[in-house]
């Protein structure tokens, strides 16, 4: 859980504002034509022909939306990156720039932020994105960073919040909750670690839902399946917040309202298990939980053949007409009125 104990800790002050932002900046190299002008002018010039231009950010805190007593630094910068680009596929478009943004106080020794950096690179280079800009300040105590994506696509492609219509299937990727049981999981071992500090814990049970949390993955490869299969949601989102707020989502900006089947939704083993040892409800930590970063997707019923027999796309309900509501149909075929639980960094 504990990282670098017996690494070398060079204080950032030995270089200097410059000198850290050249040490962490010179590795990335240029993939795209569309950047011009990268990393050292005073702005990143682009260059992008017949397309429209996505532009995205999101900020992560030090102790509201990470706890670095078990979240290593190298797979926070992975995760920095990874959850601006969802929300670029979210779009249906490609991610072809970020710029990364810190505020780092001197708690953090150069060797911490090389970590960061490193999954910083790492997501650059597997999701083939150039690194064209940030900036670089302190901070009093904590840790934070801000990532800016910005994407292309085709004006024809590009799918909005806006476009579900009553009857488009309610399509979801991957499964969900993973990454919500993988925080009970973390934030159990690191009570039991306060206790006795000698205590190993066996994380073996729960690979899964520890990647989700901690190595969450984009779903770049969706953006590339439905143009093979030649499908155009008519809506589509992240799942960033929980099922339940991003149907909320799409049915508002839609202004239809859905009929979502708790018997469908999409679960691994490993979450079903770790739900029943932590007595949770499996239904609840899909619909609340969030940071899966799967896509949210609405289809046209005349699709539906194209995509039937994709194990990677689930269809989870169906859109209906806005004056009867977003819905859960339970198990026991009860209808429940979805609520909205966003916000929650807010409200704990
Ligand atoms: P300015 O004073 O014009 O804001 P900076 O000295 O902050 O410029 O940045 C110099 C160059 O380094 C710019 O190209 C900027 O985008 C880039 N940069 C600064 N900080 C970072 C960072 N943390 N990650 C990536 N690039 C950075
Ligand atoms: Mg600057």
């Amino acid at each position: 859980m504990i990282e670098d104990k017996n690494q070398a800790r060079t204080p950032l002050s030995e270089l200097g504002e410059f000198g850290l932002i050249d040490h962490l900046t010179k590795q990335f190299e240029i993939k795209h034509t569309s950047t011009v002008k990268s990393i050292g002018d005073d702005a990143a010039v682009l260059e992008f022909s017949n397309k429209q231009i996505v532009v995205t950010t999101d900020m992560l805190v030090e102790g509201v939306h990470f706890d670095l007593s078990y979240v290593p630094l190298k797979h926070l910068g992975y995760k920095s990156v990874i959850v601006n680009l969802s929300d670029v596929y979210a779009m249906n478009a490609q991610a072809t720039q970020v710029t990364v943004s810190i505020a780092v106080s001197n708690r953090f020794p150069l060797e911490a932020l090389e970590a960061l950096y490193e999954g910083v690179a790492l997501a650059s280079k597997i999701y083939n994105i150039d690194v064209v800009g940030g900036d670089t300040t302190s901070s009093t105590s904590g840790l934070l960073i801000s990532v800016t994506a910005i994407g292309e696509v085709n004006p024809e492609d590009a799918v909005y919040r806006t476009g579900a219509k009553p009857n488009d299937l309610l399509v979801v990727t991957g499964d969900l909750g993973g990454a919500y049981m993988g925080l009970q999981v973390l934030e159990r071992e690191k009570e039991v670690f306060k206790v006795n500090p000698n205590n190993q814990p066996d994380l073996d049970a729960y690979t899964y839902i520890m990647e989700r949390q901690l190595k969450p993955e984009a779903r770049k490869d969706i953006v590339k399946l439905l143009k093979d299969l030649d499908v155009k949601p008519t809506s589509m989102i992240d799942v960033s917040d929980g099922l339940s707020s991003e149907i909320l989502h799409i049915c508002k900006a839609s202004k239809v309202g859905c009929d979502l089947y708790e018997d469908k939704l999409p679960l691994d083993p490993q979450v079903i298990s770790t739900c029943e040892e932590f007595n949770i409800d499996s239904t609840t930590v899909v619909l609340n939980g969030g940071e899966d970063y799967e896509l949210l997707m609405t289809i046209s019923q005349k699709d539906f053949p194209k995509i039937k027999a994709n194990p990677n796309l689930t269809v989870i309900g169906y859109i209906t007409d806005e004056s009867v509501g977003a819905n859960l149909v339970t198990r026991g075929d009860t209808k429940i009125p979805l609520q909205a639980q966003g916000w929650k960094n807010f409200n704990s």
